[in-house]
Order: structure tokens, then C-alpha cells, then sequence
């Protein structure tokens, strides 16, 4: 440890982007403290984010793909939903990631302090301690991973009915009717869960449309494959008020789906904000922008010169593998490294069903912004595992700058999307063209092929493959 602090590098925070800037500090020889107030390691991403939700959407896929069998003469009986072994599941689930980060961090020998840390100034935290004693931390370099926490809608009543992502993922019951605030990605994973247990769901959007970062043609299939699954989707239409009754919980609509409707639950998912103002940053001297994100430079470096900030706390997009990225970076130049954050996209999914994963460019915003861009569609009904596996309403779609004719963004929609993307993302990275694409053999039959085939389309050189 230099001079007399108490650690090299201390980390305020245990999610991804904590955990990933304690261990790779670690591995670099650093003496670590990671202060993290929960039980647990794993922050909103393993505990109550992306790991819970997806082992539910794995269940609800496996769910409707039985069900559409009965079409190929494969029948099931009616499913019956054991709400306590399927939190089981769940829990089971984030158990092993949550045990795994435990064991990972004691194998490094990262010390793990469990309580609220806020900045006495820029070399020294105090540590409010679970078990109500303050502790002073000092260190030579910190890292903020602070992460995130969800936006309370003000003109909701406090009611065990009206809950957040992290309340839905306890599955309190299956209602009959649900609605939805928000139409973003946490809101349609959720309503996809709730769905396939048997609630009939509302989904109310203040935008014009669903999923705003994504091209109105990708989100317009999705819209089709769905329209079974929930009885409204009101665009353009905000929640006025709530009223909570014994009986149900009475929402009124204004805008474009105005009107008045009765539900048993209401699930909030309209937007997270970064959690920074509880660690006093002002005692750091650091700045804090409108959004209240943490400004950091390219190596997550703040304003003050011996504190980094990674992951949701920084700013848009919330993910937790931009999180783990920029905490391999803060730990690097925390370190005396010379890296630097320089990805250049970072791509998002939206695990429902089907799956929809874009990044870079897409054709709307290059219309919005006058760029001229070539765009190559691939439908999915003219590929042979598409077909095979029911998935023939799927897309995969590029996009290229049309001078260079690089690839500079690209989508996909259909069963394992989020699975295919990151050759799209490699391509980007690697300045590929649609020539590197469409000439790169893929394994044949398979969905992923329907990129090389999106890239030959690009060239006016499709092949016959089937
Ligand atoms: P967090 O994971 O929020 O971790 C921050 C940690 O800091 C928390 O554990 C918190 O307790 C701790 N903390 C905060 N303040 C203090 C303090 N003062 N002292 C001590 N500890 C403190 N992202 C994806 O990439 N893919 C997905 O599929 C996905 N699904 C999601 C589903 C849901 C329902 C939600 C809510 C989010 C999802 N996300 C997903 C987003 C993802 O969870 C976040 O982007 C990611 O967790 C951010 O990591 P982080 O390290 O910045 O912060």
C-alpha cells in the first residue's frame, strides 16, 4: 500500500462494473477495498436485473415454443404454474453468480466492506456500516460504481399493487389484469414474463413508439409477433392518475389512449437515474452534470484526479457490459496504464420474444440526421433455419456508410439475436465492409448465416443457399 492510506484502490459499489474494477485492480497487484452496501455482490445486474429477469424469459420462451409445437403436431397439456419453485428457480440462479463473485473475490484477496460509503474529501471515505458503526476509508485512487436506481413516477400511491422491476421479479402473484408504464426494454421483458403466466397486460407509452433506439420496421415485426400476447399497447399516452381501491387500481390515461381502466398490478418501468448524490461527490470535488450522471473523461477519469467513475452512474446507455467495459479501463489508468474507453458502439437486446439486438447506426436516426447510409435487409423467411425452427418472420438487418460501404450499424429480430450481434459489433469495431462480411463463410444451416447473406445482399451478390 503506498504512503499510509489503507488501500491502493478503493471501489464504492458490487455490481458490474465494481466487481470488474476490483478484480482486475487485484490482478494488477493493487491492495483493493470494495464497499458495497447490499448482503450480496452482483449490484442490480445479478441480484435484481439481468440475471433474474432472464432465467424468468427463459422460462416464458420455453413456455410459448411448447405451445406453438401443437402446430407441428406436437401437443402439450395445459401448463400449470408453481409460483414458489419458479422463484426457487430464480433465486437458485442468482445464488450460484452471486456465490461465484464471493468466492472470486476472497481467491484475490479484494476486501469486501458491507455498508453506505459517501466522500469525506478526495482521499478518505466514510463508511456507514450495516452494523450502524462509521467506518474511515482512506485510499490513493477510488473508483464510483455506484450504479443506478429506478425512477419513482410522483402521482403513484404507495400500494404493494404498484411495483418496480425489482418487485415484479418477486412474482407476488399472477394477475388477471397488468399494466405496464413504460414501453422501454425493462417494461417489455417484464410484460412478456407476466404474459406467460397467464396475466392480460396493458402497456402504456408517453413516445410515439416502443423501444425508441430501434428502426420502426424492426419494432412494426415485433408488433406482429405479439399482438396475441397483450390486449393494449397505447402509444403516445400518458398515466394521469392512480387510484388505489380494495378492489383494483384505477388508472386514468390522457393523450392518445385516453381513458379510464381497472387493474390487479401495476409495474413502473419508466427509466432509471444514476445514484450519485448519496456519496457527497461536492466533498470530492466532483461534478455532477444536469442528468446527475458523474462526468468522466475517456479513461473514466472525474474532475478529481485521483477518482474514476464507471458504469450507469456515468451515463446512458444503462448496461452492464458498458459497466464492465469502462471498469477495466478505471482500473487499468487507475493503475498508471495508458487505456482508454474507445469502443466504438455498444449494443443493446431486448430479451423478449422474439429477441430484438441492435447497435451502431440505425436507418432512422441516418434519415434524421440527412446521412446517406446503404441498408441491406435479410428476411428471415428466406433462410432454411429460420424456417426449420418456426422463426421465418425474422430480419436481419445492415446498415453501411455509403461512400466506404463500412458497416456502421446493424439489427437483428428472431430467437437468439442478442446471441448474433456481437459479429455485428466485431465487424464494426474492425472496420469491416460488406465484402469482408459477405465473403466470411458461414456454418450453413444456421441464423447467424443471415448476416453474411444481409452483407451479400449489400453487394447485390446473394447467393442461392437456402
Ligand atoms: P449496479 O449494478 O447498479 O451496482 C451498483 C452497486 O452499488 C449496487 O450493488 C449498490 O448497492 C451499490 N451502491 C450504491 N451506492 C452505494 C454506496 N454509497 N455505498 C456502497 N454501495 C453502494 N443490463 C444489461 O446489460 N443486460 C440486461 O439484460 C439487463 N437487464 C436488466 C433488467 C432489469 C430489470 C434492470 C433493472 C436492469 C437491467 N440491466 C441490464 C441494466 C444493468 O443491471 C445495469 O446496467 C448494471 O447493473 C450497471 O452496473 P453498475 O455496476 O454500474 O451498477
Amino acid at each position: 500500500v503506498a504512503g499510509n492510506v489503507d488501500c491502493d484502490v478503493l471501489v464504492i459499489g458490487g455490481g458490474p462494473g465494481g466487481y470488474s474494477a476490483a478484480f482486475r485492480a487485484a490482478d494488477l497487484g493493487q491492495r483493493v477495498i470494495l464497499v458495497e452496501r447490499e448482503a450480496t455482490l452482483g449490484g442490480v445486474c445479478l441480484n435484481v436485473g439481468c440475471i433474474p429477469s432472464k432465467a424468468l424469459l427463459h422460462i416464458a420462451a420455453v413456455k410459448e415454443e411448447a405451445e406453438r409445437l401443437s402446430q407441428h403436431g406436437v401437443s402439450f397439456g395445459a401448463p400449470s404454474i408453481d409460483l414458489d419453485k419458479l422463484r426457487g428457480f430464480k433465486s437458485a440462479t442468482v445464488g450460484k453468480l452471486t456465490d461465484g463473485l464471493k468466492a472470486m473475490a476472497k481467491m484475490r484477496k479484494v476486501d469486501v466492506v458491507r455498508g453506505t460509503a459517501r466522500f469525506a474529501d478526495a482521499t478518505a471515505v466514510h463508511v456507514d456500516l450495516h452494523d450502524a458503526r462509521t467506518r474511515r476509508i482512506t485510499f490513493a485512487k477510488a473508483i464510483i460504481a455506484a450504479g443506478s436506481a429506478r425512477v419513482h413516477l410522483p402521482f403513484l400511491p404507495r400500494d404493494p399493487r404498484i411495483v418496480d422491476s425489482t418487485g415484479a421479479l418477486e412474482l407476488p402473484f399472477i394477475p388477471e389484469r397488468m399494466l405496464v408504464i413504460g414501453g422501454g426494454i425493462i417494461g417489455l421483458e417484464m410484460a412478456t414474463v407476466y404474459s406467460a403466466l397467464g396475466a392480460r397486460i396493458d402497456i402504456v407509452e408517453v413516445a410515439d413508439k416502443l423501444l425508441p433506439d430501434v428502426d420502426r420496421d424492426v419494432v412494426a415485426i415485433w408488433r406482429k409477433r405479439n399482438a396475441h400476447r397483450f390486449d393494449n399497447i397505447l402509444l403516445g399516452t400518458r398515466v394521469e392518475s392512480v387510484e388505489a381501491t380494495p378492489e383494483a387500481l384505477v388508472v386514468k390515461t390522457g393523450g392518445e389512449g385516453a381513458g379510464e381502466h381497472c387493474y390487479d398490478l401495476i409495474l413502473q418501468a419508466a427509466g432509471r437515474r444514476p445514484a450519485a448524490e448519496a456519496l457527497d461527490p461536492a466533498a470530492a470535488g466532483l461534478n455532477i452534470n444536469a442528468q446527475g450522471f458523474i462526468e468522466v473523461d475517456a479513461q473514466m477519469r472525474t474532475t478529481s484526479p485521483t477518482i474514476f467513475a464507471v458504469g450507469d452512474v456515468t451515463g446512458n446507455p444503462m448496461l452492464a457490459h458498458k459497466a464492465v467495459h469502462q471498469a477495466h479501463v478505471a482500473a487499468e489508468a487507475a493503475t498508471g496504464a495508458k487505456g482508454f474507453m474507445d469502443a466504438k458502439v455498444v449494443p443493446s437486446v431486448a430479451y423478449t420474444d422474439p429477441e430484438i439486438a441492435w447497435v451502431g447506426v440505425t436507418e432512422d436516426s441516418a434519415k434524421a440526421a440527412g446521412r446517406t447510409v446503404k441498408v441491406a435487409r435479410f428476411p428471415w423467411a428466406a433462410s432454411g433455419r429460420a424456417i426449420a425452427n418456426g422463426a421465418d418472420y425474422g430480419q436481419t438487418k445492415l446498415i453501411f456508410d455509403a461512400d466506404t460501404h463500412r458497416i456502421i450499424g446493424g439489427s437483428i429480430i428472431g430467437p437468439s439475436a442478442g446471441d448474433m450481434i456481437g459479429e455485428i459489433c466485431l465487424a464494426i469495431e474492425m472496420g469491416a465492409d460488406a465484402v469482408d462480411i459477405g465473403k466470411t463463410i458461414h456454418p450453413h444451416p444456421t441464423l447467424g448465416e443471415t448476416i453474411g447473406m444481409a452483407a451479400e445482399v449489400a453487394e447485390n451478390t446473394c447467393t442461392d443457399l437456402p
